[in-house]
C-alpha cells in the first residue's frame, strides 16, 4: 500500500501511496524541541502519538469536526487523506504557559479569559516567527474567507477537546494545529493531536506532554503512557 517516501519531519514520515489522495504517516521514535535543537530517540513515542492521535482524530470524526484521518494502520501507522498543507501553525492558548509567558511577561497558568488564537508561519530556516492576519495575506497563505474559517474551526475544536480532557481530569492549557486543503479546497484538519503539540496539566499541577522532554522533567514514554490509558477509558 505505501509506496514512496514524500517527506520526512521531524516526528513522522510521509509515504505516498496506490491511491493518490492518500497518504500513510509513520510516527517516529523521535522527540525534537526548540526547533530541533534538542533531538533524542525516545523507543515507542511513535506508537504512543500514533495511538493517542488515532483516537482523538475518531473522536472528532465522530463530533463532525473535519480531519484527514481515515484509519489506524498499525501501531505506528495511519493512513490519511491528502492535503495540501497550509505553512500555518495554528496555536489556541485556554491557559498562559510557554512563549506567551515570555513574550508578554506574564507568569504560567493564568486562565485566559477568551482563549487565545496565534499564528506562526510554518519555515524553519525563519525559526517558525509570530504573525498575524495581516502577515498571513501578505504572505498569500490562506484567503480572508479561509483564515476565519480556521480560527472559527479552531475555536470549536478547543470546545471538544477541552471537554474531552476535563473528562479524565486534564487541564488542555494550549495547542498547535495545522490545516490543509484537499483535491476539492475543503480546509481539513491534518498533522497530529498528540501530547507533542499540546500542553496538558493534571490537577496537581504535573505536565503530561513533551515539556517533560523540553524541561528535563521526567520520562516522556512514561507520561504519554498515562495520557493514552486515560483516553482509552472514556466512552
Ligand atoms: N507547539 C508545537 N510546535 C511548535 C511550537 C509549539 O506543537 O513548533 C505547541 C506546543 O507544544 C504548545 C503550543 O504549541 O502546546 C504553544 O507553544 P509555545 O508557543 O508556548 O512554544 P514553546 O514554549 O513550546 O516553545
Amino acid at each position: 500500500m505505501k509506496t514512496d517516501l514524500i517527506y520526512s519531519g521531524k516526528a513522522k514520515d510521509i509515504y505516498a501511496t496506490t491511491d493518490d489522495q492518500q497518504i500513510v504517516a509513520v510516527y517516529k521514535d523521535q522527540a525534537t524541541a526548540f526547533n530541533g535543537g534538542k533531538k533524542e530517540e525516545v523507543v515507542g513515542k511513535g506508537r504512543l502519538n500514533n495511538l493517542i492521535s488515532s483516537l482523538i482524530f475518531e473522536k472528532m470524526e465522530a463530533a463532525g469536526i473535519a480531519t484527514h484521518f481515515i484509519k489506524r494502520l498499525s501501531d505506528t501507522e495511519q493512513l490519511n487523506k491528502k492535503v495540501d498543507i497550509i505553512p500555518l501553525e495554528v496555536v489556541l492558548r485556554n491557559i498562559t504557559a510557554g512563549s506567551f509567558s515570555k513574550r508578554f511577561g506574564v507568569e504560567e497558568g493564568i486562565e485566559l479569559a477568551t482563549p487565545i488564537v496565534e499564528f506562526y508561519y510554518k519555515n524553519d530556516d525563519l525559526d517558525d516567527p509570530f504573525i498575524n492576519d495581516e502577515h498571513v495575506a501578505f504572505l498569500d497563505l490562506a484567503s480572508a474567507e479561509d483564515l476565519a474559517y480556521i480560527k472559527a474551526e479552531t475555536r470549536k475544536i478547543n470546545d471538544f477537546l477541552k471537554d474531552l480532557f476535563a473528562q479524565i481530569g486534564l487541564r488542555l492549557v494550549d495547542f498547535k494545529l495545522e490545516f490543509g486543503y484537499d483535491k476539492d479546497g475543503h480546509i481539513l484538519l491534518a498533522d497530529e493531536f498528540s501530547p507533542d503539540n499540546c500542553r496538558l496539566w493534571d490537577a496537581d499541577g504535573n505536565h503530561l506532554d513533551k515539556d517533560v522532554f523540553r524541561r528535563g522533567l521526567g520520562d516522556l514514554t512514561e507520561v504519554y503512557e498515562v495520557v493514552l490509558a486515560k483516553l482509552q477509558e472514556v466512552k
